[in-house]
């Protein structure tokens, strides 16, 4: 039995349909990279993101073009039937669009608003009082999303000489990392303090290395029950963007911190942005958190095995599991919990076939050219021939009708794999 992760108590906040914090499922979110401005094309991707599972879409508003659209874009998605909460991300000029576009102001789900960014000085102040304002009247939520690269520097540099006036002066990156916690709580405190709710309130503090975020977001969970969102900023493209997301995030999420999380991935040239969603959703998954697609378990192949059968096997089960689930996810509730292993040879073949809810077991270099396939741990056919693909692909397909379709038995006993969460007392 896992050990259930405990996570840190939170106020609750509401973002349109979407639940963030307390013991609510940690929030899935991504952000469009179209130019606003463009209706079109930035409905049609916040309908493909929310498709792939985003819970929430965050979207930049720059610009008055960019402002004047977001109602047409929010109407765009209701006629698609996508309901999908939309965030508008403001920096600079926020308050100037929020004044003169209402209908933006009323469209988004909640504002993100970035305190190193709204303006210096008593400018600022008002900039800033504005746009809470603004939530309030709306009754929106906001995130106070504070990032290392934009960090207000008014108050880096009053830290760093309060530091230096210490009898025992912590060193600058301490002070730097403090200072991302301190504008995100002085700001929280001012909001309150125009009037808006503690419960409109999500806070972000994001930093670019993984051992920065850790330490950050300890220390801000401790300091505050607001809901946390998490992401590591710029975390880059490919591998070394989802490893180093992976890293930090795991790390908080085991000790129960973070309420909403982004992966903010840099896509290849013409790749999809969907990934950053595939990635949040499977870091979740694989830590047993949440459930969103079945999962494929595969070996990874070895001298045993001289063909690429079983993983090109492995990468069309996993692509049809996922792109089953739009429909599935409404016709087969439960289906995301689904367990399927694909090995490559006799060795761990078996056992770990056993271990999942349908697994199939290739034959390796030498071995009698059958695949046996077992089915909540029994074995229950041999799949020999030139269609063994087709064959499983079918045997999962009735698998996933008659144990989570009406009247399926669901799962079976002693299969759960997702960690029990609850709050802390
Ligand atoms: S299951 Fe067989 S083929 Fe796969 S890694 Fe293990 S020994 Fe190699």
């Amino acid at each position: 039995m896992s050990t259930p992760i405990r996570r840190r108590p939170t106020r609750q906040v509401h973002v349109g349909d979407c639940i963030v914090g307390s013991d609510a499922p940690v929030v899935v979110q991504s952000m469009t990279n179209t130019d606003t401005a463009d209706a079109e094309a930035t409905a049609l991707q916040v309908k493909e993101l929310a498709d792939a599972g985003s819970e929430v879409v965050r979207i930049t508003v720059n610009s008055p073009e960019a402002a004047a659209r977001v109602a047409e874009i929010r109407q765009r998605l209701d006629d698609l039937g996508c309901k999908v909460p939309l965030v508008g991300d403001f920096h600079f000029n926020g308050d100037r669009l929020l004044r003169e576009y209402p209908d933006c102001a009323r469209a988004l789900a909640k504002y993100r608003i970035n305190p190193g960014n709204v303006g210096r000085g008593a400018k600022g102040d008002d900039k800033f009082a504005f746009m809470i304002r603004t939530a309030i009247e709306y009754d929106k939520p906001v995130r106070i999303g504070v990032n290392w690269g934009s960090l207000d520097q008014s108050l880096a540099t009053r830290l760093m000489d309060e530091n230096s006036r210490s009898a025992h002066p912590l060193p600058p990156d301490a002070i730097m990392r403090e200072a991302l916690i301190v504008s995100a709580l002085e700001s929280a405190d001012k909001a309150i303090e125009l009037g808006l709710s503690p419960d409109k309130i999500i806070l972000s503090c994001k930093v670019s290395h993984v051992q920065d975020l850790i330490a950050v977001y300890r220390d801000l969970g401790r300091r505050c029950d607001f809901p946390l969102h998490l992401g590591l900023t710029e975390a880059g493209m490919g591998s070394k963007g989802i490893v180093a997301s992976t890293a930090a995030l795991a790390v908080l999420l085991q000790e129960g911190i973070g309420d909403t999380i982004r992966i903010s991935l840099t896509p290849q040239p013409g790749e999809s942005r969907t990934k950053e969603i595939i990635v949040a959703q499977e870091i979740l998954q694989t830590m047993g958190l949440r459930s969103f697609t079945p999962l494929v378990t595969a070996c990874p192949g070895c001298g045993r095995t001289t063909s690429t059968f079983f993983q090109e096997l492995a990468d069309r089960i996993q692509t049809y599991l996922r792109d089953q689930m739009p429909v599935w996810r409404l016709q087969y509730p439960g289906v995301e919990s689904l367990n399927v292993a694909v090995m490559g040879c006799v060795v761990n073949g078996p056992g770990e076939s056993k271990l999942a809810d349908i697994g199939i077991s290739l034959p390796g270099t030498g071995e009698v050219p059958v695949a046996p396939v077992y089915v909540d741990g029994e074995k229950t056919v041999t799949l020999k021939g030139e269609h063994i693909a087709e064959e499983f692909k079918a045997i999962v397909d009735h698998y996933v009708a008659s144990r989570y379709g009406p009247g399926g038995s669901k799962r079976r006993e002693g299969a759960a794999r997702t960690i029990p969460i609850r709050p802390l007392a």
